[in-house]
């Protein structure tokens, strides 16, 4: 067990392109006692602002903090919001929904996909990143898109790789539902990709965090924690009990979901890691920010984070007192880093 003092604390930093704004976040964000970054690193950066990129992550060491490198929504295959470049370039390699339609998602059997994964670990660590923050990995999921693009039944994948592997490791065509063969073959899909995914990111010498979404065991979405967390390279592993986002109350919700993450976390000496819901928070009851994080600290998180500053009052969603839940969490942040 490290010291408490050893808690790492971080923020989510996306969508600003301008370096004297970033530079007077920086110290925003070191005034609310954090110490690292996730950096929002997504096509649209990889394609329109390699510069502006790199002189953020070198900013953001060079200010004493992690850097962090977050590919956010990339190839729809993480959280995130942002579309993606790669999917209306490459058709091909897109995961195809049960319903038939191409899904505007990269499926993750592709060369072509592995490809472009590779490029962005090399950019993310060229530029400066020390540690890959793999977000919320998924197959494509149809309730998170606004838009509705497909029902939300629908599941993945049913491309032409898909189909002949399944045919082949199981003699018998994708079937229509969520059979037990089917959700091993989903599951294999992504444990397959994150594991060549980590370990190279590992092989150049960046650390490993990762947040799986914090869903049920039978949920179509979900992903094994215990088979993810044997990934080799992997060093931080949590998830992101959103409380306010599901409608459920903080205590139990954040107990729940640090118990399954301690027992994935101290048999492999991983660092147990926790992300709290800066974004959507009612009025009145930021507080619970403070409980939320003091519960996770004391079950044995090493590593917690918001998403993200000032209560994310740049975008649609957010809190009713964005003000009030950043002074919330750089208080809560300043105590468990004292403690
Ligand atoms: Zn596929």
């Amino acid at each position: 067990m490290k010291p408490a003092t050893s808690i790492e604390t971080g923020v989510s930093y996306s969508a600003n392109g301008w370096l004297h704004h970033f530079e007077h976040d920086l110290q925003d964000i070191i005034a609310h006692n954090c110490t690292y970054i996730v950096h929002c690193f997504s096509e649209n950066e990889m394609i329109f602002a390699r510069k502006r990129t790199r002189q953020f992550f070198q900013m953001t060491r060079d200010a004493g903090l992690g850097c962090w490198a977050n590919p956010w929504a990339v190839m729809g295959l993480f959280g995130g919001d942002q579309f993606s470049a790669f999917v209306p370039r490459n058709p091909e390699a897109c995961q195809i929904l049960s319903t038939g339609q191409r899904a505007p998602a990269a499926c993750p059997s592709a060369p072509e996909t592995r490809t472009a994964m590779k490029l962005w670990i090399d950019m993310a660590t060229d530029f400066g990143a020390d540690t890959i923050f793999w977000d919320e990995p998924h197959l494509y999921i149809p309730d998170w898109d606004d838009l509705h693009f497909a029902p939300d039944e629908a599941f993945a994948c049913f491309c032409p790789r898909c189909r002949d592997s399944f045919q082949a490791r199981f003699g018998q065509p994708l079937p229509d539902s969520l059979t037990p063969e089917m959700r091993l073959h989903r599951e294999d899909l992504m444990v397959d990709f994150l594991t060549e995914m980590i370990g190279y990111a590992h092989d150049k010498g960046a650390k490993n965090a990762i947040t799986l979404l914090p869903v049920d065991d039978d949920a179509s979405e979900s992903l094994p924690w215990n088979r993810i967390a044997d990934i080799r390279g992997l060093d931080t592993f949590g998830t992101d009990p959103y409380w306010f986002l599901h409608g459920k109350d903080c205590e139990a919700c954040v107990g729940g979901q640090m118990k399954q993450t301690m027992d994935v976390c101290e048999r492999r000496g991983l660092t147990p890691h926790f992300w709290a819901q800066g974004f959507g928070i009612p009025s009145g009851r930021e507080h619970e920010l403070e409980t939320g994080f003091r519960l996770a600290v004391e079950r044995g998180a090493q590593s917690i984070a918001v998403w993200g500053m000032h209560g994310n009052a740049a975008w649609d969603g957010a809190s009713e007192d964005p003000e009030k839940v950043w002074d919330v969490v750089g208080k809560t942040f300043g105590a468990l880093r004292n403690r």
